[in-house]
């Protein structure tokens, strides 16, 4: 595991994630993040004893059948994760042109392959179809690279897997969690080059120059992959 992590996930989070109630496309780079961080590990394990001590503080109003039902479900969703977290060691994948490191969570997701798009100012972007309330992708962006200013309708959960970014917010480097709102206004650039897994709830916004003429192609590809996934 790495240590040196400085952008972690909030409580409120984690402790969703704990309880089980976060979208799918949550849960994968939550729990990615959690593979890279000691830290949020032991938060995330400290969460869900406490959410198995609420269910049998709460388990005399239930019948014997609710009981065994709750206990088992008790017993399930922890033993998952620590399934996950006895082996921390990450898995090397190859991608795009060289060979990274990921959390297995992600390394699975990507094991089907992956189709790459490139988009401007030397950014790829690969999606996965995870749920259907999240757009999933992994983004590359090339050294020197630099995405067009924008700002979000709603929420973007970016997780660093290779190399770093900066933004008018700060520096980020792998295992860092990183989360806008519709109120950041960014412009991510990597000088080195950076790999990252970002999940948004809804499409982004430019706000500067030419980009800004993408904005309605871009709220009608989102809305179009949501609903095709629905079906
Ligand atoms: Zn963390």
């Amino acid at each position: 595991m790495i240590s040196e992590t400085k952008f972690h996930p909030s409580t409120e989070l984690l402790q969703e994630f704990a309880a089980g109630t976060l979208s799918a496309g949550l849960n994968i780079a939550i729990s990615a993040h959690v593979e890279f961080c000691e830290l949020c590990c032991h938060k995330t394990s400290e969460f869900e004893a406490k959410a198995a001590i609420d269910w049998l503080q709460t388990s005399e109003k239930h019948s014997s059948s609710d009981y065994s039902d709750m206990i088992a479900k008790i017993v399930s969703q922890p033993q998952q994760n620590h399934i996950e977290q006895q082996d921390p060691s990450l898995s090397e994948i190859h991608m795009l042109d060289h060979s990274v490191s990921l959390p297995k969570v992600l390394a699975k997701a990507a094991s089907n392959g992956l189709v790459w798009k490139k988009l401007s100012g030397g950014i790829k972007q690969a999606q996965l179809n995870i749920d259907d309330e999240t757009q999933c992708e992994f983004i590359y962006m090339t050294p020197g690279s630099q995405t067009p200013a924008h700002k979000h309708q709603g929420s973007e959960i970016t997780l660093v897997l290779d190399g770093s970014f900066s933004d008018e917010l700060g520096e980020y480097n792998r295992s860092d969690f990183i989360m806008r709102t519709n109120k950041d206004v960014h412009q991510p650039r990597s000088d080195e080059g950076c790999l990252c897994f970002a999940v948004l709830d809804s499409p982004l916004t430019f706000t500067k120059g030419i980009a800004r003429l993408l904005n309605p192609i871009n709220n009608y590809r989102f809305r179009r992959s949501m609903s095709q996934r629905a079906v």
